[in-house]
Order: C-alpha cells, then structure tokens, then sequence
C-alpha cells in the first residue's frame, strides 16, 4: 500500500493501521498544499478498504481492485468541482446517492477533491450527511485549504495533515527525468510535485526572472515598467512567477540585512497583488499597479 507515492511516510502507516484494524471512521480530511498526493492517497486509500482479499490491501487482483483500477468501481464516487467550485447541486445528488447501498461491497467511499471549494451552501448541505452518515458510508475531503471549510464540517472529521515534500523527495521523484535545478528554483516548487511539474518546463522565464530581478534596484521606471510585456506575458504562470519573485526578494533580505525594509515591502506587494489577482480583479491593472508600487517602494526606501 502506497508504494508508489512518495513522501509523507508517517500518514502512510497511520492509515495502514486504520485498514488493517478495520478502525475506520465515516468522514476524513486530508488536508495539506496542492500537489503532494493527497488525492493519490485517497484513491489508495479507497482501494484498501474495499479489497476483498484479507492479507495484503490492496491486493489488485479481487475483482474491486480490477474494477478500481478500471476506473469503475460503482462503490467509489469522485466529486470535483465545476467551473471552479462545488456546486449545492452536486452535494444534493451525494446526499441522494449516499442512501443506495453499495453495489459491490460493503462500503461505499465518496472523494471530494478540492473540497474547500464547496459553496457555503454546499458545506451545509453536506453537514446532514455528515452527522447522520449511514453505515456503509465513508467521505474523504481533499482540501488545500482547510480554512475554507467549515467548523461544523471539520470537527465531524477526522483530519490527516500531509506535509509538503521535502527537496529530497522531489528529486527522488524526478529521479530519471529531471535535469539538474538549482536551489532557488527547487525551493521555488515549495516541496509540490505539482509545481515541480509545471516550473521544470520553464526554466527560460525563471532566468528571465533572476537576470530582472537581482538587479531592479538599479532599473528606472521605465524598465519596470517594461518588465511586464516580458515575464508577465503568460497569465496563467502569474501566481508561480509571483511566487518566484518572492524567493528573490527573501533571498535579497537574507543577504542585505540592513536594508531589509524595502524588500519586505516588495514581499508585501507581491502578496497583495496575488489576492487582487485571486479576486478577478483586472490582470493588466493588478501587474501595472504592482510593478509601479514596487519600483515607488525601491525608490522610496533608498
Ligand atoms: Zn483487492
């Protein structure tokens, strides 16, 4: 069981021991960054408790491990979100679904992935599963943000916490395909495979990024403002570029002491132009107005 994921070793045998001594419960969340295999330890996770073979879960051949790996198992139900969240409809239909019992085992397993994304309503919807679940019934919640769920939810649950990977276990993981990195650009991907997997295609703009930044305090306006039809041409890296920009301006602190003021306030940018971001404000005006701020606190602190 779980041999092919990598990383968080302890919650491996943590829920190892809840197969094994059939200890377990109606509802889980495991919580944790996106990206570090929470979604790939539920689906494990699911395949182990309904394997029918008693030695070794899961076994991969009784017929629910076949019909898992075939992707039909009729006992597992995925929910994912639509258009960016989870709609009150699709926790309706689980809380219509949950009172037919299972088709080919005993338990029946639903996995939301994303479930910080559920709509307040959908949340509250789900509550009347969760406090009155029928037996068979076992929910796991994926959340990248278990803040975003709520209370009532989380203390129904029992919550499993994944770490994020080390540097370590990413290079393990990019064992044979992954070409040398550096430090900056492993720590870039903040211990998540599904960053790792996104950047390592990008190396050129990270380049692009160091060469830009390690010496903006020298840059006028006019070149800050330029910055943007160079690295902020490709909307959907925003939030890893943003974040790589950050490592540069820590690591500017880290080196500069004395002068760590004005770097903190371009940390404080950066930051607060990925919640305006977050927030669907304007794309052109949230980089213009971050890289005008910037260049103003540069300018400013000296
Ligand atoms: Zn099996």
């Amino acid at each position: 069981m779980f041999n092919n994921i990598i990383g968080n070793e302890l919650n491996k045998q943590v829920l190892k021991n809840i197969v094994k001594n059939n200890n377990i419960s109606h509802s889980y969340i495991f919580a944790g960054i996106s990206g570090i295999g929470k979604f790939m330890f539920a689906k494990e996770f699911a395949k182990a408790i309904l394997c029918r073979e008693n030695v070794e879960k899961p076994c991969n051949n009784c017929k629910s491990c076949e019909s898992f790996n075939n992707l039909n198992n009729p006992d597992v139900i995925i929910i994912d979100e639509k258009e960016n969240s989870i709609k009150t409809e699709q926790i309706k239909d689980l809380t219509n679904n949950v009172l037919e019992k299972p088709i080919q085992g005993n338990k029946k397993i639903y996995i939301i992935n994303n479930s910080e994304n559920m709509t307040k309503e959908a949340q509250n919807t789900l509550l009347k599963t969760l406090e009155e679940p029928p037996e068979y019934i076992i929910i796991i919640l994926i959340a990248n943000n278990e803040n975003l769920l709520l209370n009532t939810i989380k203390s129904r649950c029992v919550t499993i916490t994944f770490n994020k990977l080390s540097n370590d276990e990413i290079k393990q993981y990019f064992k044979h395909t992954l070409e040398v990195v550096d430090d900056n650009m492993l720590n870039a991907f903040g211990g998540s495979i599904e960053t790792a997997l996104i950047l390592k295609n990008k190396k050129e703009i990270f380049a692009q990024i160091d060469e830009i930044f390690k010496n903006i305090e020298n840059m006028n306006e006019l070149q800050i403002l330029n910055i943007k039809d160079t690295i902020f041409k490709d909307k959907d890296d925003v939030f890893y570029i943003l974040d790589y920009i950050n490592t540069i301006f820590y690591d500017k602190i880290i080196k500069n002491i004395y002068n760590a003021e004005k770097y903190v306030a371009c940390i404080k940018i950066i930051e607060n132009t990925k919640l305006r971001l977050k927030k669907n404000n304007n794309y052109d005006m949230a980089i213009d107005n971050c890289l005008f701020t910037i260049e103003r606190s540069l300018e400013t602190n000296g």
